[in-house]
């Protein structure tokens, strides 16, 4: 029986695992590093250990630190959470070798599926349909220009290791295949220590559509539908929602089938996620597998009516699922908006800085699974990711305006964020339409990235209203205090110039 959890992550998902756990009657531990020993996920959790310096290298990634907190707490399973060490198969056979329950598939699952061309064959041997592309790995430049001729152009040129949008390269003239191959192959180095690449054709104006799967110990393995992914910015998503736009209910039987079976085919254990490219004729390929919980968990939850870190812990616990297949149902529709500390103005740059205001959004159909408080730094060694916001409508309209409603309460002052960028996305035509692909951001950059009249009233209100909170602070300040108040209040100039000062 798992009693207590420690929690080898940060930010939002350490706080929402926290959550289930504390509903469960489970222990929690939190570790934390030097940047975030007043981060939100310390403060929720039961207990917390240090684990090293901010750079996550050697804290998040300290795989004998976090061993070591465990032991120190007495903890009797480890939850990874997503990104960090969740896919390293190293670190759950460390676990494993420790008696440490790991909340998360078997190591060899997620070295063979952490592994894109090892996944790729594994998919085709259990019938999944996989990318048209290469068998094994890119051994020459030869080699690469004499597939590239068989599947024809335009390809990509993808990292085997590769992960979060990184180590990929399209090509689209024979010209750049070798300059591409060499550029893809020493970035797969330098982001993942494995120069394996292979090839893949590209998919024109495809949709990424992904589905969510649970496997027990006990032989049962199901779907819970699947989430549209295709809001993305160089690859990475950032808006997700349940039930896709354009799947018919007989390619999602045939999908989530084509799910089960890649699970199966891995012995998959816990919750995962199969990733599918899917064409305009909605004919789709196997992506990957991701061997973890998903950042846009979520929109399924809500959809499906499930805990799924509940659902991690029972399976990791031994138990057999309670869920049955085909009693599951899509209720409604959900929309998720991933909210990053992150200057859409300036190139998306990471906008690390002190939160000064927060306004967060309430009322029917809304969850916001967060980390940030007002008050609280935001650091710039980790992912910038500081809030999801989750809207449920009984239909797409209604999760449409409710996310609209939603957005415009949503007010964080202090650190640049893309809420406004995001409100965009939920306004533009297509999307509305629900007809858009991966290259709907490119598409639109002209409607996303306009300034309105609206938006810069809505800027403005956060503006004064974090203006009062510092006025307040003034009124209590010594000169001292107050000449170093002024000068670390970023938006100084852009006060006095909205209050014409
Ligand atoms: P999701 O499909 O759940 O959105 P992502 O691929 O965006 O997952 O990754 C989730 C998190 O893990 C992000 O914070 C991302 O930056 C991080 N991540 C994913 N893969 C890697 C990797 N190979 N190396 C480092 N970070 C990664
Ligand atoms: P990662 O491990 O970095 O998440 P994926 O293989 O899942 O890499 O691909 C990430 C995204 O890149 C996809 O969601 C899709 O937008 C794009 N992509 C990847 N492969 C292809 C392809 N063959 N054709 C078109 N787009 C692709
Ligand atoms: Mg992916």
């Amino acid at each position: 029986m798992i009693k207590k959890v420690l929690v080898a992550n940060r930010g939002e998902i350490a706080v929402r695992i926290i959550r289930s756990c504390r509903e469960m009657g489970i222990r929690t531990v939190a570790v934390y590093s030097d940047a975030d020993r007043k981060a939100m996920h310390v403060l929720y959790a039961d207990e917390a250990f240090h684990i090293g310096p901010s750079p996550s290298i050697d804290s998040y990634l300290n795989i004998d630190n976090i061993i070591r907190a465990a032991r120190l707490s007495k903890a009797d399973a480890i939850h990874p959470g997503y990104g960090f060490l969740s896919e390293n198969p190293a670190f759950s056979e460390r676990c494993i070798k420790e008696g440490i329950i790991f909340i998360g598939p078997s190591p060899h699952a997620i070295s063979s599926m952490g592994d894109k061309i090892t996944a790729r064959k594994m998919m085709q041997d259990a019938g999944v349909p996989v990318v048209p592309g290469t068998g094994g790995k890119i051994e020459s430049e030869a080699e690469a220009v004499s597939t590239i001729r068989e599947i024809g152009l335009p390809v990509m040129i993808k990292a085997s290791a590769g992960g979060g949008g990184k180590g990929m390269r399209l090509v689209y003239h024979e010209k750049d295949i070798k300059s591409s191959l060499r550029a893809a192959r020493s970035e797969a180095k330098t982001a993942f220590g494995n120069d394996a690449v292979f090839i893949e054709k590209y998919i024109q104006s495809p949709h990424h559509i992904e589905f969510q799967v649970l496997a027990d110990s006990h032989g049962n393995v199901i779907h819970l539908f699947e989430r549209e992914c295709s809001v993305q910015r160089r690859h990475q998503k950032i808006i997700e929602e349940t039930p896709s736009p354009i799947l018919t209910q007989e390619k999602r039987e045939e999908m989530g089938n084509a799910a089960v079976a890649a699970a199966r085919a891995v012995d998959y254990q816990g919750a995962g996620t199969i990733e599918f490219i899917v064409d305009k004729d909605l004919n789709y390929y196997f992506l990957e597998m991701n061997t973890r919980l998903q950042v846009e968990h979520p929109i399924t939850e809500r959809v499906v009516g499930v805990d799924l870190v509940k659902e991690q812990i029972h399976i990791a616990d031994g138990k057999p699922m309670t869920l049955k297949q085909d009693e599951l149902k899509q209720h409604g529709h959900a929309i998720e908006c991933r909210i990053y500390a992150e200057d859409p103005e300036n190139n998306f740059m990471p906008a690390p800085g002190k939160v000064t205001h927060i306004d967060i959004p309430y009322g029917v159909g809304v969850r916001v699974d967060g980390s940030i408080y007002e008050g609280i730094e935001i650091p710039l060694y980790y992912d910038p990711l500081i809030a999801k916001l989750i809207v449920w409508g009984k239909d797409r309209n209604e999760a449409l305006d409710r996310t609209q409603r939603a957005l415009q309460e949503f007010k964080i002052a202090g650190v640049r964020n893309n809420l406004k960028f995001l409100e965009r996305i939920i306004q533009a035509e297509d999307f509305i339409k629900g007809d858009y692909t991966t290259h709907f951001i490119e598409q639109n950059k002209e409607f996303l990235m306009r300034e309105d009249a609206c938006d810069q009233l809505c800027e403005d209100i956060v503006i004064i209203t974090a203006f009062i909170e510092y006025l307040k602070k003034i009124e209590k300040a010594s000169p001292k205090e107050m000449t170093a108040l002024k000068n670390n209040w970023k938006d100084y100039n852009r006060i006095r110039s909205v209050l014409k000062l």
